[in-house]
């Protein structure tokens, strides 16, 4: 029997207003190459760098949400190597001093999250010779995020990568979009028969959530196979090729040494004050754990539906704003509507919840009067979209519903009596039993009504009146 053990590297940009070392705008975005750039981020000889306070307040934040400890003081190295995206030829980067150490999440431990500037983008060119270099995101805030090889199956290695996405976008410091290459997970894998762990292999170029699951589990499988046939595993970074669904040998590992780490001499060691400290405890929020127990046992919802509602912090203030609101629904209900027919409007007109043109306190309303037995299910829902139409609350349309039908009454009253003194040929034709001189005569009234009379009302008040 095979022990898997996992360890994750987890890079993410955040987002701040510029750029880690100088004021160029942070864009990842930017499609125009080379567009956001200075003499700082090309790294011309003789420029400083300054730190960006937005991004150490970020890091520290994560830190504080997963449980680490802030290192104070934190100091920034030089991490040498040589890549044509790299402009200085050594990245700004920690090593022995980091903002975070330790803490934990999905009950696995990490060892450390850093913050460094992000690599320039290359581009080949179609015909295999040139290469472009786009510096745009070249010197964009990079957090790195290092579990202990903690996790042990591709299913935890996922659960992992999504809860620590989930929580950077409730910390607000990254949209943590992995299609996009805000986030970057690199996993390391051992397989191993024994308690000594085995030589690892690190996966690189996974570029979505599904694709951490089946690189993982496509590199057990090889390693074990591998083992079993009586080779050895080579330590390398393997590339993932999410078309062939497997991994392939990209190069062997270079060790940690050399990279010869060096303090950063153009930047001075960060303290965080406690003051500063206490003031971004304060602004970390519910955290998406939290807000699930707590969705549980506040309004008895099961598991499945709480990480619904948490995995949208908005989705969930939306649910809580319109549970705030209501009377007689039960949050189960108002969980149904939501989730099911607002939602459905909310995506269809390609928008957002926060979006929605229905307010959670018109939704409530809604669902108020549904659960009481006022509407029936399928009235609720046409009424949920004529609310979405109109922008209007559920009391406004009905009241002017019944505004219609009541004076409608009068209207219809008035008119039928003016429609059979104009028209007595068809009275007279419809009394003999000419049944087409009725509907001659409601299409008469329906035509003055421009159409807006009600039809079933309309032939009643008709018959009533004839028959006198
Ligand atoms: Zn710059
Ligand atoms: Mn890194």
């Amino acid at each position: 029997m095979y022990k898997t053990t996992i360890g994750l590297e987890i890079h993410a940009e955040l987002k701040t207003e510029s750029k880690m070392f100088c004021s160029c705008k942070n864009d990842p975005d930017e499609k125009t190459p080379n567009l956001n750039i200075c003499p700082i981020c090309l790294a011309h000889p003789g420029v400083l760098p300054t730190i960006n306070k937005k991004a150490v307040e970020s890091i520290v934040k994560v830190g504080l949400a997963l449980n680490g400890k802030i290192g104070n003081p934190s100091k920034f190295d030089r991490k040498n190597y040589f890549y044509p995206d790299l402009p200085k030829g050594y990245q700004i980067s920690q090593y022995d001093e980091p903002f975070v150490v330790g803490g934990s999440l999905n009950g696995v431990k990490l060892t450390r999250i850093h913050l460094e500037e992000d690599t320039a983008r290359l581009q080949h060119g179609a015909d295999g010779k040139s290469s472009y270099v786009d510096y745009n995101r070249a010197g964009l805030p990079l957090m790195e995020l290092v579990t202990d090889p903690d996790i042990k199956s591709a299913d935890e290695a996922y659960d992992f990568a999504k809860e620590l996405q989930l929580i950077l976008r409730y910390l607000g410091v990254s949209d943590a979009d992995m299609e996009k290459g805000q986030m970057r997970v690199e996993p390391n894998i051992s397989v191993s028969k024994t308690d000594k762990l085995g030589d690892k292999v690190e996966l690189k170029n996974i570029n979505s959530f599904s694709a951490v699951k089946n690189a993982i589990a496509y590199e057990v499988d090889r390693q074990i196979n591998a083992l079993e046939a009586g080779e050895k595993i080579k330590q390398e970074t393997r590339g993932w090729d999410d078309v062939k669904m497997e991994t392939f040998s990209q190069r062997t590992k270079e060790n940690a040494h050399d990279y010869r780490y060096l303090p950063e001499p153009d930047l001075p060691p960060v303290e965080i004050s406690a003051d500063i400290l206490e003031s971004l405890k304060i602004e970390i929020p519910e955290l998406p754990a939290e807000k699930r127990r707590r969705f549980v046992a506040e309004y008895g919802l099961n598991e499945s539906q709480a990480s619904i509602l948490a995995a949208d912090r908005y989705l969930a203030a939306y649910f809580e704003e319109a549970n705030s609101e209501k009377e007689k629904a039960t949050p189960q209900l108002i969980f149904n509507y939501i989730t099911s027919d607002l939602l459905s409007l909310v995506n269809s007109a390609g928008l957002g919840i926060t979006e929605s043109k229905i307010s959670p306190a018109h939704l409530a309303s809604l669902v108020d009067l549904a659960e009481s037995g006022t509407l029936n299910s399928r009235k609720a829902k046409d009424l949920l979209k004529r609310m979405w139409d109109t922008g209007l609350s559920t009391e406004e349309i009905l009241s002017q519903e019944d505004i219609t039908q009541i004076g409608d009454e009068g209207v219809l009253m008035e008119t039928i009596l003016r429609i059979i003194d104009d028209n007595p040929k068809a009275v007279e034709d419809y009394k003999k039993g000419k049944e087409v001189s009725l509907k001659f005569l409601i299409g008469k009234a329906m035509a003055e009504l421009k159409g807006r009379g009600n039809p079933e009302l309309l032939k009643k008040l008709f018959l009533e009146h004839l028959t006198k």
